[in-house]
């Protein structure tokens, strides 16, 4: 396993750092036996070992050891990968190829920092816009207003001259709900010796505009569970996108605020409905590894981390009792089954749902190319991967996906959309739900 003293013959100055040496020790587990290939969707749709996680980790070696300046073929390999882990799953020798991933970029950001207003959008949405729920809203509502208005008819040539991906991944775009300003869940609380004890709810940015329902059902099953829920928005976002970008310096700030909001919170348990961010949360402990000041406090609070359905399948729940006559397929989101080692727990949450037929899904843990900015930064490559997944949905013969991940469920209906399919996709959790407000 990785050893941080071994450092490349002729060490870049970057890797001569505590990080750099953990990072170059990381890229050493991978003894090249090839066994993550055929799960990979980009080296699946391409075919190129330079696009598969081993071919990936040898060009970070070779750019690590000096062989390789980080050309734009090693930029596109890079930005080609949907950070899915399914190569961590089957891979014999424990490589942590998120970790690898997510400091390779932020050296690339470094080499070859994205310039022009191209590079300013992407730093204002990242660090304004989405830690920062005032800014979601006003987006979220300049994207509605765009929507209903002749804007979308006018902006149509622009688009299809510069971006046509981009205009056939507009023309899949969610309804958008009224302004979320401000958090729509009050406060949950049971009496004293009615409770489970206290959880910590994070709305999430995407999830905050675009899935409130979501938040909601998660909200109303957790009391009906007898848990004291509260939430918090600011920051409103774990920082995932960030790290994913390359962005660590930013992503640490996030994780700091989260980890000072949640000791404040007085809460047992952190809980997320949303399996990207839940996995990054799990995973601060890594993000601040060098920061002596932060990383035991990050550590404890990874250890309080839960998925909603890994904490009601450890502390029990309430099934439901009105029947849901469907055909459910589960999907399983990459960073709750190879991000988190969680895949039992909603398939139990969902075989008590009544009257609901639950029919298997093949290629169920393979990747729907949502992959957080990905989708909107890599449209085509995003939609291929998307493509491949809703055939499988479509010969499963579901009337309804669920899947825990907020980025799944827009991806997939994106995708329903796009193959004309009459399914409905919700999270696990809306299934469990039937308090006053309940919407499937
Ligand atoms: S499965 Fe693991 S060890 Fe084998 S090539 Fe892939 S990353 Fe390397
Ligand atoms: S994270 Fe996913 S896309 Fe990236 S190399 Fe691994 S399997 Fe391939």
């Amino acid at each position: 396993m990785s050893d941080p003293t071994i450092l490349p013959q002729e060490p870049r100055a970057e890797f001569a750092s505590p990080e750099g040496r953990a990072h170059y020790a990381r890229s050493l587990d991978c003894v090249h036996c090839g066994l993550c290939l055929p799960v990979c969707p980009t080296y699946k749709l391409s075919g190129r070992e330079t696009a598969s996680p081993r071919g990936r980790i040898y060009l970070m070696r070779a750019q690590a050891d000096g062989r390789l300046d980080p050309t734009e073929t090693f930029e596109e390999e890079l930005k080609f990968c949907l950070v899915c882990r399914a190569c961590e799953t089957v891979c014999p020798s424990g490589v942590q190829f998120e970790a690898l991933m997510e400091h390779a970029r932020a050296d690339l950001v470094r080499a070859r920092p994205l310039r022009g207003i191209r590079g300013w959008m992407r730093t204002f949405l990242l660090r304004t816009v989405v830690p920062s729920r005032a800014w979601l809203c006003i987006a979220a509502q300049a994207l509605a207003i765009y929507a209903k208005t002749p804007l979308r008819r006018w902006a149509a040539p622009i688009l299809k001259r510069v971006a046509p991906d981009l205009l056939e991944r507009e023309a899949l775009m969610p309804q958008i709900p009224p302004r979320r300003l401000r958090t729509d869940l009050p406060p949950f609380t049971h009496a004293q010796g009615n409770r489970h004890g206290r959880v910590a709810l994070h709305e999430g940015c995407v999830a905050s505009q675009l899935l409130p329902e979501v938040n909601r059902a998660t909200a109303r099953v957790l009391s009906k569970n007898r848990w004291d829920v509260v939430t918090w928005n600011s920051p409103s976002c774990c920082g995932a996108l960030h790290a994913h970008a390359g962005d660590l310096e930013f992503a640490r700030e996030l994780a700091r605020k989260n980890i000072e909001a949640f000791e404040r919170s007085g809460a047992d348990w952190f809980v997320w409905n949303s399996a990207g961010c839940g996995s990054h949360v799990k995973a601060y402990p890594r993000l601040l590894e060098h920061d002596a000041a932060w990383h035991a406090r990050a550590k404890a609070l990874a250890a309080k981390t839960r998925d909603i359905s890994e904490l009601l399948a450890e502390h029990g729940f309430s099934p439901r009792r009105l029947p849901v006559e469907a055909k459910i397929a589960y999907d399983e989101p990459c960073h709750l089954v190879h991000g988190q080692r969680v895949s039992a727990q909603p398939k139990q949450l969902l075989s008590t749902v009544p009257g609901a037929e639950l029919v298997p899904l093949s290629g169920a843990t393979d990747c729907c190319g949502a992959a957080g900015l990905y989708s909107l930064e890599r449209t085509a490559d995003s939609l291929a991967v998307l493509d491949s997944k809703m055939e499988k949905i479509r010969e499963s013969g579901a009337t309804m996906v669920a899947t825990g991940n907020p980025g799944c469920i827009l991806q997939i209906r994106a995708g329903a959309k796009r193959h004309g399919l009459a399914i409905k996709v919700v999270h696990p959790v809306q299934l469990l739900d039937e308090g006053e407000g309940s919407e499937l």
